[in-house]
């Protein structure tokens, strides 16, 4: 006989644990959905067939590879590329591509497993994956980042396509790279196929408001969970951590809508303005001259000051938008949130929060938005960049802006519905993760054993 579903998902973790060393990331991702879905399992007898599970948690394709290129004096570096095409039953295999120092197998895993839970709760028809590279663009000339992406597509290029598998930026990877990437897919294939990547510039296949499409979604998320508690977010203070891409357009959604955003930061430390973020002057400073946080403070005057080594988490805030990396809220960062009275905290980055930090934040009755449902208005943006290049059309920004914020506004609901159907009303977490879950398994149950 079949042993009980509590048996299994504990016996789930062990098993991931024993074939997965050494990756406490992919570890900790795979456990917390797992600890989310006994409700789900026990509700559908067709959820507890053994190998349904399995097949969620093992990824379709592991690919692997050197990535040699030249710097400017000449010298060879060998970096390693990567891409999980994690789960593709729901649409082609999507997700971006991450180049920083840390990256490993297990942070693309965990990073891939994450996408395919967020993918299914757009509703767009997206499969999830991710790749990368431990790469290093600190301090590297456009000339060495454009070798070093040329490198890696010249491997990737065989892997991916429009139907198969669509990368897009990540941390280390914007508009300058994907346009690289794309540059060489056009050279060795010969096809201009706008739809392999998403995250292009405007003019030549890139959706408006793709860049701000994963910071504005988490402002909207946010919004929406305190609309629940009769509140909104006009005159709330914001912490928000992190200067790339997501933080900044995370400021500049929470400035239009009345809030006030004080802190950005980076791995330096971080800067608190208390006449709140000049988004000019950060934009300037990291879009345009790629510097640091600290010389923001330097420019701006008295209002502002730069904290090195510390944590955005000690300003006392309304709502906290962790936009940087993951692992960054852990749990004395929460309990110093909660002291200060934190009303919501919304994951603009990919798993933020550590575990015990999401329990505190819970049980204290914070608002805790998931970043797999939060922070899905990035790839739900690229889903509707991909729509855009099939028909050959350019949506204006207003009709991307207005559908992203449906979206969005639909992500939450299903959350909150399902959270409720499960018996845990508010719990985001538990809504996010079954009802992503309930989307992947149907589509991976009808289509057979493969
Ligand atoms: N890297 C983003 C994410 O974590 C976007 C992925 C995409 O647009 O494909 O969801």
């Amino acid at each position: 006989s079949r042993p009980d579903r509590t048996t299994t998902l504990a016996h789930l973790h062990a098993e991931i644990v024993r074939r997965n060393p050494a990756e406490p990331e992919f570890h900790q991702a795979a456990r917390e959905v797992l600890d989310s879905l006994g409700p789900a399992l026990a509700a559908r007898s067709e959820y507890r067939d053994p190998g349904l599970v399995e097949r969620l948690i093992e990824p379709e394709r592991q690919i692997i590879f050197r990535v040699p290129w030249q710097d400017d004096q000449g010298c060879v570096h060998v970096n390693r590329g990567f891409r999980i095409e994690y789960n593709s039953a729901l649409g082609p295999y999507k997700g971006g591509l991450r180049f920083h120092p840390s990256v490993n197998l297990g942070i693309v895993k965990f990073l891939g497993f994450e996408q395919v839970f967020k993918n299914a709760l757009t509703g767009l028809g997206i499969g999830g994956g991710k790749g990368g590279s431990d790469f290093d663009p600190q301090g590297r000339s456009d000339a060495e980042v454009m070798r070093f992406c040329q490198s890696f597509m010249t491997e990737l290029y065989r892997h991916i396509g429009e139907y198969t598998d669509v990368p897009a930026g990540d941390i280390g990877v914007g508009a300058r790279e994907i346009g690289y990437l794309f540059g060489q897919y056009r050279r060795i294939t010969n096809r201009w196929e706008g739809g392999v990547l998403t995250g292009k510039r405007a003019g030549w296949g890139g959706s408006l408001i793709r860049p701000e499409a994963t910071g504005y979604g988490n402002v909207l998320f946010a919004e929406a969970m305190l609309r629940e508690r009769g509140e909104d977010l006009e005159g709330q203070t914001a912490v928000v951590s992190g200067s790339g891409n997501v933080a900044i357009h995370t400021i500049q959604k929470l400035i239009a809508l009345g809030a006030n955003p004080v802190t950005c930061s980076d791995s330096s430390g971080y800067v608190v303005d208390e006449k709140g973020i000049d988004l000019g002057l950060l934009c300037q400073v990291k879009e345009v001259e790629r510097g640091r946080v600290s010389t923001y403070a330097e420019r701006r005057g008295s209002s502002a000051r730069f904290v090195p080594g510390g944590r955005v988490w000690e300003v006392p805030a309304d709502i906290a938008l962790p936009s940087a990396t993951q692992n960054e809220l852990d749990e004395d960062a929460a309990a110093t949130l909660i002291r200060n009275g934190v009303k919501a905290v919304s994951e603009g980055a990919n798993m933020p929060t550590t575990p015990k930090a999401v329990q505190l934040l819970q049980r204290a009755g914070v608002a805790f938005g998931p970043g797999k449902a939060a922070n899905a208005g990035g790839v739900a943006v690229s889903a509707l960049e991909m729509t855009q290049n099939a028909s050959r059309t350019t949506w204006k920004a207003d009709q991307v802006e207005n559908e992203l914020a449906r979206i969005m506004t639909d992500i939450h609901r299903t959350c909150a519905e399902t959270a409720e159907r499960y018996g845990a009303p508010g719990d985001y977490v538990t809504g996010a993760n079954i009802a992503g879950f309930e989307r992947v398994a149907d589509a991976v149950l009808a289509q057979g054993v493969i």
